[in-house]
């Protein structure tokens, strides 16, 4: 039996944060997710570097839960069954479905919005919904919804498009609670949101899906993922937010970094290294 950690809770400022291991997947292909047109050698050498395989990576989905004392927020929801370990350790940390006041999509995409329901009923049922307004847009009116994200968008409608008369939308600027505010992180997906997290001088950046490969993403910023919609755009949001987080020095929540998903972004000449949180959070 294989044993490894899949919730990590920290008390940030006056609120306390899970970050909860949904799923994990194993991929191939490390070159033609995250490196479009690059050359393999390069992307070879990189992994090599980096003591990563140069062909299969990991990729992990790590919805985050932020309990600021008046309210219990869930930022994503994963995948959803049967892959799902969301409400088993949304258990661990004591949270049942039903106490979750919040929940924030931070986009439309199948791995954070597949824990929303099961079947028809909701699975946060008093929950009210937060999410983009440009991104709902975007997958409500179904205009340039490329070929490859045509079935995400029939979930989005099942799943999401039900909420939209008790849901609340918000635009990168807006505070949704004290020290909890959105930030435009368009690229991704139209309407991609990060958010940034505050509370008694400490910041907490969840990035989303702004990086997806916490080697390639911070190393090779400017290079292209396939699932990036606007791929231009989503390099230039990765190289803001970098930026942003390593001149702030902030602790970044990233849904796709290795588990915890947490750590603080360096500048390494004109690109970023990932440095994964070690005790910083346990003093
Ligand atoms: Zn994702």
């Amino acid at each position: 039996m294989l044993l490894r950690p899949d919730v990590y809770s920290f008390d940030f400022g006056a609120f306390r944060i899970a970050a909860l291991l949904d799923a994990t997947d194993i991929r191939g292909g490390l070159a033609a997710s995250f490196a479009l047109g690059e050359p393999d050698a390069h992307v070879r050498e990189l992994a090599v570097t980096n003591f990563i395989d140069p062909d299969r990576f990991e990729h992990p989905f790590i919805p985050i839960f932020i309990d600021t004392g008046a309210a219990k927020i869930l930022f994503d929801t994963g995948l959803g069954a049967p892959e799902s370990a969301l409400l088993p350790s949304l258990a661990r940390i004591g949270v049942a479905p039903g106490v979750v006041d919040i929940v924030v999509l931070t986009h439309g995409h199948p791995d954070h919005i597949g824990g929303l329901r099961a079947g028809a009923s909701l699975v946060f049922p008093r929950a009210r919904y937060v999410f983009g307004a440009a991104e709902f847009d975007f997958w409500v009116r179904g205009e340039n919804v490329r070929q490859a994200r045509r079935a995400d968008r029939e979930l989005f409608m099942r799943s999401c498009a039900p909420l939209a008369d008790s849901a609340t939308f918000v635009n990168p600027g807006d505070e949704i609670l004290p020290g909890i505010s959105a930030i435009d992180a368009a690229g991704h997906s139209p309407g991609l949101l990060a958010w940034r997290i505050a509370s008694e001088g400490k910041q907490l950046l969840i990035w989303s899906d702004t990086c997806l490969h916490y080697i390639v993403s911070l190393q090779r910023p400017d290079w292209q993922a396939t699932v990036d919609d606007d791929k231009e755009k989503a390099a230039g949001t990765r190289r803001h937010l970098l930026a942003f987080a390593a001149d702030e020095r902030l602790l970044v929540a990233g849904y796709h970094m290795p588990f915890p998903g947490l750590g603080f972004v360096e500048r390494v000449k004109d690109t970023f290294r990932w440095i994964p949180v070690s005790y910083q959070l346990n003093l």
